[in-house]
């Protein structure tokens, strides 16, 4: 049981504080008493935001069609919807870079359930695919094609469908695997992964009190619900939050720490960096950014017309007809319905985005990585590869945020602002999330051990981030 050398971590913030066992103190045992003492009213928090989580999913459905003009403040279906995607996805996505998962652990519903069913349930082994790295990705991008394809962000229906269903799924993946874990949030979740790479950004951390050497890897021996080997922890990305090894006074445990938002991943060699959350970060960006910029594409339309052409040619008709309200927006009293042409066009465009995505920054990081071992840097070309990869993170969390938190802006629009102050603003959060993504890969460089020709290496990483941020800026301005 070696610590980790010093120079190992010598550029991570809180985690050298903790190193070897030298500084087992905690820096902020105030917080961490406040923390251990909310840790038991949690699942009444859960209860509440289940019951919340129920009226502003399923009650919309059952009320009266709105209104052209109707607002949130009178409207129930309109506040259900400006309640989630005006103040839940923003709020979710904000926290996260400040405290990190904190969504997670004090106030979802979902995953709480899903524990709970654990406790009562079968508790069978885990099967290999739901533990494949690849998985929560895919649940990311089948859930976001869905939520594009149902309208989930127009239609009430689809609204309960998506999240109703996944409430479903992580219920009965509770029920039937795994040991007084979360399987579901592990690995499953559709947001998981999304929170969990955007968490490495967050000012909050929990670091272990006494650090073991050895790789962070999962494990069934701990009390954490999503299976961190606690003293081996060096990555947010699984920390849920739930505080159940925030143990004041006690030298085992996780103890609370603050730094400054980005700097786990500026030393993201010292923290579990991973492959396939480059490969979530590339494909996630790509395919919400296809979900938005169909709509704008001049040639969609066209596009269109000519597959539509193509079919009817060959005689299939069924191409012309909507198919099942569970897979396509079918609601001929608003005006919506999808065809089997529209589902295979929406599809389609967002998977070849979300390709091209992929390859755009996958071209742009590799390069990157290549100049900076020819201008010094020690690491491998893969590491170098995924190191500067996570340099993407932020301009796909503010281009996510933008996208994703459609209501963001209303309550600024009722208190008279104009739309184009909010589409500068809009504009603002772009040109952050790149600022930041250029830095961040100035200083991944620079960790790397690139010297003088950094800029030279830098060049290659930001004219990726500046495409994701071009085409998010046209896709939601
Ligand atoms: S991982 Fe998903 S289900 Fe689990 S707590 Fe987080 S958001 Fe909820
Ligand atoms: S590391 Fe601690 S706070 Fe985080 S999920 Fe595990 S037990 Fe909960």
């Amino acid at each position: 049981m070696n610590a980790i050398p010093i120079k190992d971590i010598s550029e991570t913030s809180a985690p050298t504080r903790f190193v070897g066992g030298s500084d087992r103190a905690s820096k902020h045992p105030g917080v961490e008493r406040i923390l251990s003492r909310l840790g038991p009213w949690l699942p009444w928090v859960h209860v509440v935001m289940f019951l919340v989580f129920l009226a502003v999913l399923v009650v919309p459905v059952y009320l009266p069609e709105s209104a052209e003009q109707a607002t949130f403040l009178d409207d129930g279906r309109v506040l259900a919807n400006y309640l989630l995607w005006g103040v839940w996805f923003p709020l979710v996505f904000f926290s996260v870079v400040i405290t990190g998962r904190s969504w997670c652990g004090f106030l979802c519903p979902m995953g709480a359930a899903s524990e709970l069913a654990n406790r009562h349930g079968l508790k069978m082994q885990t099967p290999a695919w739901v533990r494949w790295p690849g998985t929560p990705i895919l649940s990311f991008i089948i859930i976001t094609l869905l939520g594009q394809t149902t309208g989930v962000r127009d239609h009430p229906e689809a609204t309960l469908e998506i999240f109703g269903g996944t409430f479903v799924m992580a219920v009965i993946v509770g029920w039937l695997w795994g040991r007084n874990k979360r399987v579901w949030c592990r690995h499953l979740c559709p947001i998981g992964l999304l929170l969990g790479v955007f968490a490495r950004l967050g000012a909050v951390q929990l670091c272990p009190r006494k650090w073991k050497s050895g790789p962070d890897e999962l494990t069934d021996k701990t009390i954490c619900p999503t299976y961190i080997d606690l003293p081996r922890k060096r990555a947010t990305r699984h920390c849920i939050e739930c505080l159940r090894c925030i143990l004041p006074g006690h030298t085992a445990g996780l103890a609370v720490s603050f730094r400054r938002p980005g700097q786990e991943l500026e030393s993201i060699r010292h923290h579990a960096p991973d492959g396939w959350e480059i490969l979530f970060i590339f494909l996630g960006a790509g395919v919400a950014l296809g979900g938005f910029l169909w709509l704008v594409l001049p040639f969609y339309s066209d596009w269109r017309q000519v597959a539509g052409t193509w079919f009817i040619e060959q005689g299939q008709y069924w191409i012309g007809k909507p198919g099942p309200a569970w897979l396509m927006s079918v609601h001929p009293e608003r005006r919506e319905v999808f065809r089997w042409l529209d589902f295979f066009m929406i599809a389609g465009t967002m998977v070849a985005v979300m390709a091209l995505s992929a390859l755009v920054l996958s071209v742009a990081c590799l390069a990157s990585a290549g100049l900076a071992r020819l201008q010094g840097g020690t690491a491998s070309l893969f590491q170098a590869f995924v190191q500067i990869g996570y340099s993407q993170a932020p301009v796909a969390l503010m281009a996510l945020m933008i996208g994703l938190a459609t209501e963001l802006f209303t309550p600024f629009l009722r208190l008279g602002m104009t739309a184009v102050q909010v589409s500068n603003a809009k504009a603002a959060m772009i040109f952050l999330g790149w600022v930041w993504s250029v830095w961040l890969a100035w200083r991944i460089l620079q960790g790397l051990g690139v010297g003088r020709g950094r800029w030279l290496a830098l060049l290659p990483s930001a004219a990726g981030s500046s495409a994701m941020a071009a085409a998010w800026w046209m896709a939601v301005l």
